[in-house]
């Protein structure tokens, strides 16, 4: 990743309201950069340590009314226009990667956009303290979010010491695929850490993560032996095919239950509201006819985790 200044981090934005990343009312903030390639992600936009351009060809309305960006400083050739009726703009995208902020600024109706900015801890501390008055009644806070957050850990870490010291409530969400000393730096500043178990088997794992999964896994046995007092969720996205079965399930109750500190486990239905975005990165989005999975399947395997935690219903039913 490109060295950001001290006290800087590379963020693509920041979600006000959110419900579903910690408790009460939440305003999360997405850390650009991953070190996982999970063929599902819903956030294509956030895998990159640089901010990336991004093209919504149905916005733009053509050289001949318009064609400020194939002007300069536009990259050459980075952008160009075919021969024919349609005048539209096409990214060469083989050659986009250096196009800035200077690029996109010029297009007047937002069919060029440029995903993440550099922000400092004053700036996103700035915005998280408008929604003072709903953490306050709800019990919500900040989470940091991603990508994977914990990549950007000297911010991260700095940003919610300051974030505790105004009273705020703290959560990450973390994929775990970091060096453990990242985590350990992290995690004295947090409240609540929801990580993910994607996948148990480990060659599965490489296939549709990605990467290995000893380290994730080594990762988060520290974390719950280093840090009793932290409240831990895992968590699961369900993918049919992939990992709706109940051995995964299984596997992970029987690495989580033995830690009390690790008090539910929950399971997200697969969605596929990002696909749009890999069209405007340029990128193949490769689960593209993959079916959703049935909420039979999920009341089955939420059914199995309640048992696990001596529960009648499950809080996500
Ligand atoms: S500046 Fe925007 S609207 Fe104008 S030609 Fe370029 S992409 Fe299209
Ligand atoms: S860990 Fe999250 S952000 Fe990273 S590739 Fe997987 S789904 Fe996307």
């Amino acid at each position: 990743m490109e060295q950001q200044a001290k006290g800087t981090a590379l963020v693509l934005n920041i979600q006000h309201f959110c419900t579903n990343d910690g408790p009460g009312i939440r305003t999360t903030v997405f850390l650009k950069f991953c070190s996982n390639r999970c063929k599902w992600c819903c956030n294509p936009e956030s895998i990159h340590p640089k901010p990336e351009l991004a093209y919504n060809v149905s916005k733009c309305i053509g050289k001949k009314a318009c064609g400020l960006c194939l002007k300069p400083p536009c990259p050459e050739g980075a952008l160009f226009v075919l021969d024919g009726p349609d005048d539209r703009v096409h990214v060469n995208w083989d050659l986009a990667s250096d196009c800035g902020p200077e690029t996109t600024a010029v297009c007047p109706t937002g069919a060029l956009n440029l995903f993440g900015h550099e922000t400092t801890i004053d700036e996103v501390l700035a915005e998280v303290e408008q929604d003072d008055a709903f953490y306050r009644e709800s019990g919500g806070g900040i989470t940091l979010s991603g990508g994977e957050c914990l990549l950007q850990h000297d911010f991260c870490a700095a940003l919610l010491a300051e974030a505790h010291k105004r009273g705020i409530n703290t959560a990450i969400e973390t994929a775990g695929n970091v060096p453990w000393e990242f985590m350990q730096q992290v995690l004295p500043q947090v409240d609540m850490v929801l990580h993910d178990h994607k996948i148990t088997d480990p060659e599965r794992h490489k296939k549709w993560v990605g990467t290995d999964n000893r380290r994730i896994l080594d990762n988060y046995k520290r974390a719950y032996e280093t840090f009793p007092e932290k409240t831990f969720i895992a968590r699961t996205p369900i993918i049919p095919g992939v990992n709706d079965d109940e051995e995964h399930i299984r596997a992970v109750l029987a690495f989580i239950r033995p830690y009390k500190n690790v008090v539910n486990y929950e399971l997200l239905p697969y969605h596929r509201f990002g696909e749009a975005k890999y069209g405007f990165l340029g990128r193949v989005y490769e689960l593209k006819d993959f079916p959703l999975p049935p909420p039979e399947t999920m009341q089955r395997l939420r059914a199995i985790i309640d048992e696990a935690f001596g529960r009648t219903t499950s809080p996500q039913s």
